[in-house]
């Protein structure tokens, strides 16, 4: 691993060079979007600059040029995930559409009455919900996986809550509220003991971690491109070749089809099958850039610096009176939850806002998760390669100011 500068990083992203409320902005909100850098802000008006045409029909240059460039994506992101061939990638809008996807395509005639889908505590509330659809509809059950004090998956629990009436384990990859990184190959393997199916859940650890589906052996794994550095809209799922191979359309339209006719309609094959009507094409193209832009930096060296970056941050947020971070499992990536003796989650970011620093407030869409705490509502700092500790300085010294004025809640 060579070394990390945050700042060669933050040098691309113009946003990052603008001012809120007077002072420089301190973006760590990247648990809910990250910041985008010139390259992909550059490739996406480059595209509708001069490349702009739909793609996979018409014979004329463009569409040709349009096309190797939404494929071109497509491979960028199997190579990304280490999938075994671009054929297993499908492009979604993100990581909720991916999800809602595999439970209609995937979910439908293959879960039934009586059947398990094993969902920890601890998921965002897209991963909860199209489950909870998919069972109502199937009679199926969901059975919520428990959390330990510290935020990790009770391991026991889900041993003894897998069956042979398992069909489906979902996992995120890390958690949005906690960063926790569960032990997601080791979890895989136990489901496929019980010839069930996985779905890791990689919104908020790709921009993180590095992630190879073929060793975690995941069925299926999604994410959102605009938590990648990618602009909003496109998002991608992985199926394993032989998983994807046995999906059912979902979405039927244009791009999904071979040959339609009133008697005897044929499909594509997939990927193109799930994906029915015109792609993010100019979305594909940032998502390339995107992952270029961040697999041109060394990405153990990144994670190194951010475990780094979360450690700094950790101790200095102990240092004010009152302050508790939700959880504290060791493997995560650098998100901190926490709350305020006497301030109200919302108060804090308000505060904070004003100084310039973009905290999120709320439940953080995982409500189970904050429930497992007590709680309703937390302020959550989330950190990417671009942030520096003295940023994390601003934090924690306005957070003290807070803490010397009066209470809010
Ligand atoms: N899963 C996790 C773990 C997330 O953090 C998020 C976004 N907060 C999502 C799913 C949903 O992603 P999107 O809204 O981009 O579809």
């Amino acid at each position: 691993g060579g070394a990390f500068s945050p700042e060669a990083a933050r040098a691309d992203v113009p946003i990052l060079h603008r001012t809120v409320n007077g002072h420089p902005l301190v973006w760590f909100d990247n648990g809910a979007t990250t910041q985008k850098p010139r390259q992909v802000i550059e490739a996406v008006a480059g595209f509708y600059g001069a490349a702009n045409s739909n793609i996979h029909r018409g014979a004329h240059t463009m569409a040709r040029e349009a096309t190797e460039a939404y494929e071109a994506g497509r491979d960028a992101v199997a190579r990304f995930l280490n999938a075994p061939s671009p054929d297993s990638i499908v492009f979604v809008r993100g990581t909720t559409e991916a999800i809602n996807l595999v439970a209609a395509s995937w979910g439908r005639g293959r879960v039934g009455p009586g059947d398990d889908i094993l969902v920890p505590v601890l998921e965002h509330h897209s991963n909860i919900v199209p489950w909870q659809l998919l069972a109502k509809e199937t009679r199926a059950r969901v059975v919520p996986v428990p959390l330990l004090e510290d935020g990790r998956i009770d391991q026991d629990a889900y041993a003894d809550l897998l069956s042979m009436r398992t069909r489906l384990v979902v996992i995120s990859h890390a958690s949005n509220v906690l960063g926790t990184i569960p032990p997601v190959r080791e979890m895989t393997a136990l489901a496929h003991r019980y010839g069930a199916k996985v779905l890791v859940d990689g919104a908020q650890a790709v921009a993180h971690l590095p992630v190879d589906v073929q060793a975690i052996d995941a069925d299926f794994y999604v994410f959102s491109g605009h938590k990648i550095f990618a602009p909003t809209g496109i998002g991608a799922l992985y199926a394993k070749p032989e998983v994807l191979g046995t999906m059912a359309p979902w979405q039927g339209g244009g791009n999904m089809i071979e040959s339609v006719g009133f008697d005897r309609t044929t499909y594509a094959p997939v990927p193109h099958l799930l994906e029915a009507g015109t792609g993010h094409i100019s979305g594909a193209v940032g998502l390339l850039a995107a992952l270029n832009w961040l697999t041109s930096f060394d990405r153990d060296a990144i994670t190194a610096y951010e475990t780094s970056l979360l450690a700094y941050a950790r101790e200095a947020m102990a240092t004010v009176p009152g302050l508790d971070v939700l959880g504290d499992a060791p493997e995560r990536v650098a998100v901190l939850t926490f709350t305020l003796a006497g301030h109200e989650p919302g108060a804090i970011a308000a505060w904070l806002d004003r100084d310039g620093i973009a905290v999120r407030a709320g439940h953080h869409c995982a409500q189970p998760a904050l429930a497992h705490y007590g709680l309703t509502s937390a302020a959550r700092a989330s950190f990417a390669l671009y942030n520096t500790r003295e940023e994390v300085d601003r934090l924690v010294a306005s957070l003290h100011q807070l803490r010397q004025s009066a209470p809010t809640a």
